[in-house]
């Protein structure tokens, strides 16, 4: 081999691994993309300009059929068959260009223009020939298809739109795919001359290409006479339409620059939003500015309609706050999650019997929102009722410590501190929850009475099943104004309402969905009257009102999964020996150890049902039917302070302790009751047996004694 021919292959390979290299891996490497949100099926729900301030979205794989048969038409009729470059096509724009005196067709083809789009060099003879060398380059990486929807992606369309996306719901409000014919010319031809589709003298002349482009079509067969006449009567686009804003919550997290796809659902996500908007606008009117809801499909367990803050138009500070995600006092929400634990559990029966009896530990001392107590109530009416003290005297049944754990491992991370922090107040929103996590558990509990879940931390079927019946309860009608509802879908549900009337909450599910609904000021100022009964809840049922009903209501539970069992009608407790009337009552298997019922006692041979003094006290106003039974050994009993209990009392600032006021029950309304406080005398009381001390610092010991000498009596400490 010649030194020449050495020297000459040397340099063909060189250029062989020079063209080999010259183009860039990722042609369009650093440029920014709009941020693009779609729904599960692939529609737009809303974006965000990408960072350099143009509406370029993420490049499509693929182009639609009438702009891509409009594109290639109008551009370059020989796409699919040149390598690159057209020389037929040169040759025709350099006579053009001859016959004019100055440059009016480019010759370019669809892939030196992607070219010239990624590299944004100025249009010299010397580019021109770059870009068709890179063009080659470019053919021999991608597809025709790849090339042309590289175009379409990075094509300008005028103003700030880049990309046909970004350009058919800028100018159209329509995806690509929806583009008629007259619009999909229009676009085609716009990228030669973008700002030609401004009102102007060039806006004639950007019709009249279109319909030239139009007739070419129908020369070619891609359109037939009818659909020709009725495009080129189709106007130009005016003012540009506004980016759909669906989700605008779900928007603003969304990944930077990419595409992403959610498991919303659009038309869903449209009603929703239809309906949060104008509950949000109306509740507005009484000082109620936010509103957030978020509707869980059972089956895939993910949101299908998501409102971060309703009637995001509407001007107020904190629209933006996603509040679905956002963590708020719980209110009485948690409650159902306690009831299922402890059916779950043991710990009660569906109907026990709870105490709701003044209860004061540390100093916190829970009222019912009416501010009654009514001495014992059935746990799940209780429940339905959404009383407090029964929940309180349950969780201190249950466990603080317990639930607290059970409320992480249902997956509720808004509890950064010990149980201790929050103490019985957890059930009555001393912590704070976020709508979704808390309505993601509602569904965790349907979703695993159905099957469609394995390890949930609640999954006896049988407690899970009794807390859907107990909350399927509306018993409400006073709290709630009913005609505002327009449809009663059957649910299990619950509202919640926290202190100073801050957040209202209602979260219900069915056997397909679960919807959760919040209202408040995100900004957090109370607004009395605001309720999660009445403005929460009936923005939950008119949203079940419009999902779609698949079921009616879950299926009963099979014996397998429990046990039956005797049950003491009055009691709700398994039944005791004593026990008169009793139900068999399909149970949570953990029922059976559960106490026997502590209430009925033979009394002259006769079955008697029987409350403590304290409970009775508070009972019998609500039970008229309720007969005290007499002579019985506990006829007097404590209701303040408790045994071994710790009383706070910070000293005032004259130096003075404030009093304590002892009170007891007893079952004989004429009853005399004689107290002593440490052996002290503190006198007699009838009637209400209330008696007012002002304890030093340190233990003390508490006593009462009846005509019959019947004592009872209670040691506390007073803490300063
Ligand atoms: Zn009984």
């Amino acid at each position: 081999m010649t030194r020449r021919k050495i020297i000459l292959l040397t340099g063909l390979a060189v250029l062989g691994a020079a063209y080999l290299c010259c183009l860039p891996r990722d042609i369009f490497r650093g440029v920014p993309y709009a941020t693009v949100v779609e729904d599960a099926s692939g529609q737009l729900l809303g974006a965000r300009i990408a960072a350099d301030g143009q509406w370029r979205f993420p490049p499509c794989d693929s182009v639609p059929e009438r702009y891509e048969k409009a594109l290639i038409q109008f551009e370059d009729r020989h796409f699919r068959y040149h390598p690159g470059v057209d020389p037929l096509a040169i040759g025709r724009a350099l006579v053009q260009n001859l016959r004019a005196g100055h440059v009016e067709s480019g010759g370019s083809t669809l892939t030196m223009q992607v070219i010239r789009l990624s590299r944004g060099k100025r249009r010299t003879f010397w580019q021109k020939a770059v870009e068709a060398v890179l063009a080659t380059r470019l053919e021999l990486r991608c597809t025709k298809d790849e090339i042309l929807a590289l175009y379409a992606s990075h094509a300008p369309f005028g103003g700030n739109v880049v990309g046909l996306e970004a350009a058919a719901w800028r100018y159209y409000g329509r995806p690509a795919d929806a583009l008629s014919w007259g619009e999909a010319a229009t676009l085609a031809v716009l990228p030669n001359a973008p700002s030609s589709i401004h009102p102007g003298k060039r806006r004639e002349a950007l019709l009249q290409k279109r319909n030239r482009l139009l007739k070419r079509l129908l020369d070619h067969g891609d359109l037939d006479e009818t659909s020709y006449e009725l495009a080129c009567e189709e106007p130009l686009p005016d003012t540009p339409h506004p980016l759909p804003a669906h989700a605008p919550h779900l928007v603003a997290r969304a990944q930077e620059g990419i595409r992403s796809r959610t498991s919303v659902r659009l038309e869903l996500q449209q009603a929703v939003e239809a309906v949060a908007d104008r509950w949000s606008d109306e509740l507005a009117r009484g000082g109620v500015a936010d509103l957030a809801t978020v509707v869980i499909d059972l089956r895939s367990n993910r949101p299908v309609a998501y409102v971060g803050n309703a009637s995001p138009a509407r001007e107020r500070t904190g629209s933006q706050v996603d509040i679905v995600r956002a963590p708020r006092s719980t209110g009485s929400i948690l409650k159902p999650i306690l009831y299922a634990a402890a059916l779950q559990e043991g710990t009660i029966l569906p109907r026990t019997l709870l105490p709701d009896i003044p209860v004061n530990i540390n100093g916190f001392s829970p009222q019912n929102f009416d501010l009654q107590f009514y001495g014992a109530v059935p746990a799940a009416e209780a429940l339905a009722r959404s009383l407090n003290v029964p929940a309180v005297h349950l969780l201190r049944e249950y466990g603080v410590p317990q639930f607290h754990e059970l409320l992480r491992r249902c997956g509720v991370t808004t509890l950064p501190h010990e149980a201790a922090h929050y103490g019985l107040s957890l059930i009555l929103g001393g912590g704070e929850g976020t709508l979704l996590e808390i309505t993601s558990i509602y569904a965790a509990m349907a979703r695993t009475y159905l099957g469609l879940q394995d390890a949930f931390p609640l999954n006896d079927r049988m407690a899970l099943w009794h807390t859907f019946e107990a909350l399927k309860e509306v018993n409400r009608p006073d709290e709630m104004d009913w005609r505002l509802v327009p449809s009663l879908r059957k649910a299990a549900w619950k509202t919640g309402t926290s202190y100073g009337f801050r957040d209202a909450w209602a979260v219900g599910v069915t056997p397909d969905w679960a919807v959760g609904v919040w209202t408040g000021n995100a900004a957090g100022q109370g607004v009395p009257g605001l309720t999660g009964a009445r403005t929460a809840g009936p923005v939950l049922f008119e949203l079940l009102g419009l999902l779609p009903a698949e079921t009616g209501w879950f299926p009963e539970p099979d014996p397998e999964d429990g046990v039956t069992a005797d049950v003491c009608r009055a009691s709700g407790h398994l039944k005791s020996l004593s026990c008169n009337a009793t139900d068999r009552i399909l149970l949570p298997k953990n029922a059976l150890r559960s106490a026997p019922c502590p209430y009925h006692r033979e009394i002259g041979g006769v079955s008697t049902f029987v409350l403590p003094p304290a409970m009775e006290w508070y009972y019998k106003p609500h039970h008229p039917e309720y007969r005290t039974p007499t002579r019985t050994p506990d006829a007097l009993e404590f209701i303040y302070p408790e045994q071994g209990s710790t009383i706070y009392l910070p000293r005032q600032l004259d130096g003075s302790t404030p009093g304590i006021v002892l009170q007891i029950a007893h079952r004989d309304p004429a009853a005399t009751v004689w107290w002593h406080l440490d052996q002290h005398y503190l006198g007699e009381t009838r009637f209400l047996h209330k008696m007012s001390v002002a304890p030093a610092p340190g233990p003390h010991t508490a006593t009462a004694v009846d005509a019959e000498g019947r004592t009872v009596s209670v040691r506390f400490t007073v803490s300063e």
